[in-house]
Parts: C-alpha cells; sequence; structure tokens
C-alpha cells in the first residue's frame, strides 16, 4: 500500500511539473483579468491589470494596440466581446513596442482576425523574426515570441486612418529602436481631448547606454524621445503598461464617476521628466561621472 498522503503529493507534483509554463509570466498583474470600459469618445482599455491593450471602434471596424503575451488573446477577445464588439471586425493591428510584453499574441490575434500588422520600420524585423534581431535580447531565449508578417512599414509621423478616426504614430527610440508613442483626438463632452499612449520610455536593466556596438545611437534616441514626449499635446494620458498612468489609481475614480480620471495633462509632465531623470542618472552611473 502505497501511503494516501504519499500519492496526493505525487500527483500534486505532477500537476505542477505540467501546469508551470515554459516562459513564466515574471509580473502576476500582466495576467490578471481587468474589467474593460470606455476611456472617451470611441477608445476603450482591453488589457489586463498591467498590460495595457486599447481598442479604437470605428464605422469601419476596430483598431488594436498591443497583443501582450502569448497567452493575452483570450483575455483581450473576452474583454472585446464583454463591450459587445466582435473579435473579426478588427481591422488593423499596432503595437506601443517589439518586446514580447506588448507583441507575443499578435500571431494569433492576426490569424483570428485577419487584421493588417502596422509596425514602425526598426521594430519590424524584431517583429518578423520573433525577437531575435533584438538590439539588447537577441540570445535571450526567454524573450522570444511567435513571429508575425508585418503589411505595413511605419515612419516617424505617419497617420493609420480608419472610418473618421486618425492616429499619428511617433518614434520614439531607445527602449526598443521602434517604439511608437501614439497620438489620436477624442471627442468628449463637446471639448477634444489629446490622447497620449506612451510606447516605453525606461532604461531595462542590462541595457548598455554607452558604446552599445548593437545600438551606437541608443542614448541620442533616448534624448530626441524626451524632447517628442515633452512637445506633445497632452490631455488623456495612457501609456503601453497601466503603471505608466496610475490605471490601478484612477480606474477606481473613473468607475465612481470621475468621468475625468484619465485626463491628466500634469501628470504626464510629471511621468516624462521624471523618466529622463531616470535615463540620465542610469546614464551617469554608466559614464563613471
Ligand atoms: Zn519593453
Amino acid at each position: 500500500m502505497i501511503p494516501k498522503r504519499f500519492v496526493a503529493a505525487a500527483l500534486l507534483f505532477a500537476a505542477l511539473y505540467f501546469l508551470v509554463p515554459a516562459k513564466a509570466a515574471p509580473n502576476p498583474a500582466w495576467t490578471t483579468p481587468f474589467p474593460p470600459f470606455r476611456i472617451a469618445g470611441n477608445l476603450y482599455y482591453v488589457g489586463s491589470e498591467d498590460l495595457a491593450s486599447y481598442l479604437i471602434v470605428t464605422p469601419k471596424g476596430g483598431i488594436l494596440i498591443n497583443s501582450n503575451l502569448e497567452s493575452s488573446p483570450p483575455l483581450i477577445r473576452k474583454s472585446v466581446e464583454a463591450l459587445g464588439f466582435h473579435f473579426s471586425e478588427i481591422k488593423i493591428l499596432l503595437i506601443s513596442h517589439a518586446h514580447y510584453d506588448h507583441c507575443a499574441g499578435g500571431a494569433e490575434i492576426l490569424r483570428e482576425t485577419h487584421a493588417k500588422y502596422e509596425v514602425m520600420a526598426p521594430d519590424v524585423s524584431v517583429v518578423e523574426s520573433g525577437g531575435r534581431t533584438d538590439f539588447n535580447y537577441a540570445n535571450d531565449k526567454s524573450m522570444r515570441f511567435p513571429p508575425a508578417h508585418v503589411d505595413r512599414i511605419l515612419y516617424d509621423g505617419d497617420t493609420i486612418s480608419l472610418g473618421g478616426t486618425v492616429l499619428t504614430a511617433h518614434l520614439t527610440a531607445g527602449h526598443t529602436k521602434g517604439t511608437t508613442t501614439w497620438t489620436l483626438d477624442e471627442p468628449e463632452a463637446g471639448r477634444t481631448l489629446h490622447v497620449v499612449i506612451v510606447g516605453g520610455p525606461n532604461v531595462n536593466p542590462g541595457y548598455k547606454l554607452v558604446r552599445n556596438p548593437t545600438y551606437p545611437r541608443i542614448t541620442a534616441d533616448y534624448r530626441h524621445q524626451f524632447e517628442i514626449l515633452k512637445s506633445l499635446p497632452c490631455d488623456i494620458f495612457l501609456g503601453a503598461h497601466g503603471g505608466y498612468f496610475d490605471l490601478a489609481e484612477k480606474y477606481p475614480r473613473f468607475k465612481a464617476g470621475d468621468r475625468t480620471a484619465f485626463t491628466d495633462p500634469e501628470g504626464y509632465k510629471a511621468y516624462i521628466a521624471d523618466r529622463k531623470q531616470a535615463f540620465e542618472t542610469e546614464l551617469k552611473k554608466q559614464s563613471g561621472k
């Protein structure tokens, strides 16, 4: 007889062994569902607690920004459908930047929707190689994701137009070579609100800012990014991660009836200044000054 306790422990071990995914998400907030909601005009939040995805609904179909992790598409689909829209009506897929936490679900979403994939030029090879040409993570298998074909290559200032909505792609490189900040205008309560969706202003651990052989102009690109971000008119402050714009703090206020919770021009300015400072501090450290 094998003691029952032993059998239970063995079963638990076997279950855990097979259940642990090959690439565990490092942050539980990345996979925690979040209630989908309308931010303003035709712009909706359909991401998780921290991985932001945005749906823009037009009479000609939808635009989706960010496909998130490889495991995220069912979560995003559920959010889109909970809002009363059809996933198959998504016509264009965009990203904040070509890291697996914003684009790994792309291949699956393109299969399900037949959307056109539109990506900023310097991030195209990263997306199409599943991360193999990333300047920093090319040899890091844990950062890989399913490759996906890009249908339209975007350049700084290009616009995406669908059903009367126009998005502008701003190249704000540094975090990746093609990091994209999206802007659009939304009518809300008789006003036009400028929306900024920040693409990625952070210096990741291990990023080489000085004499980087795979990204020689990284420092100039970060500096240029902060100039661009500073110059963008912003009423509604959003970004690739909920943490950028305090989603967890603003959403409860919004839900309680404060329709202006995401209108935060001062918060935007403070965030950009803070990220620029963090970049300059890291640069100083790496320069040995
Ligand atoms: Zn990233």
